[in-house]
């Protein structure tokens, strides 16, 4: 039987630059370097398998719909998306940070309805109806920390790696609302008609994340 082809999408910058070992380990070696090329389909070394480089949050969609078989995404992303038609096998434990909700020093003492900007619109809304609060949630696509030094937000909801963003702009960490990482995802119906192949990749990705789990 012949290998059945298999698309695993990607986005550029950080997550691309640390899923590429994992990917070596599991013998697949991009044949372009997406930070050069302007191809959006990348060969590998493997006939069979090829990558799609495609925006952060794109991947859950293309993989839910099968653009993809298989993707790697960020928690956050996923959360946000919401993870239907999607298969998580495996935390591939890279590009760690945290969903947090930040504000200016003292903010939590407002009385009365908080505005909260974010881009994680879905996930801040699910956060807070938890707790039973009611918030007004400002969608924004970027520079959230900007929002409650010139009063359009009393909070935010964003990633937290260092900190550092947001003690430059007077903003404290207030509350974890997620652990993030990446996580490999796998489209339902791939893992079906693909399932030899596919398991043969999530196993190698689990012994990389291993090795380098207990190397470190
Ligand atoms: P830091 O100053 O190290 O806390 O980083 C915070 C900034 O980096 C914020 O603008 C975040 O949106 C972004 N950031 C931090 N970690 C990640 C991540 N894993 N993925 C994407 N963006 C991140």
């Amino acid at each position: 039987m012949t290998t059945p082809l298999l698309t695993i999408a990607l986005s550029k910058g950080r997550i691309f630059k640390e899923t590429l070992p994992l990917l070596a380990a599991a013998d697949i070696v991009p044949k372009d370097d997406p930070e050069t090329s302007r191809k959006l389909i990348l060969d590998t070394n493997d006939p069979q398998v090829k990558l799609v480089v495609i925006r952060a949050t794109d991947v859950p969609t293309y993989v839910q719909y099968g653009g993809a078989d298989v993707g790697v995404s960020g928690k956050d992303v996923l959360m946000e998306h919401g993870g239907e038609g999607l298969y998580e096998p495996l935390d591939l434990e890279i590009a760690r940070c945290r969903l947090m909700v930040a504000g200016p020093v003292g903010f939590a003492a407002k009385s009365g309805r908080l505005r909260v900007a974010t881009k994680f619109v879905e996930t801040t809304r699910r956060f807070y109806a938890a707790k039973g609060e009611q918030v007004e949630i400002i969608k924004l696509y970027g520079s959230m920390e900007l929002a409650p030094l010139v009063g359009l937000a009393d909070c935010i909801v964003d990633l937290v790696d260092t900190g550092n963003t947001l003690k430059a702009n007077g903003l404290e960490p207030v509350e974890t609302i997620a652990e993030v990482s990446s996580r490999l995802v796998v489209n339902k119906a791939s893992l079906k008609m693909k399932s030899a192949r596919i398991k043969r990749l999530i196993q190698a990705l689990q012994s990389a994340v291993e090795t380098r789990r207990s190397s470190s």
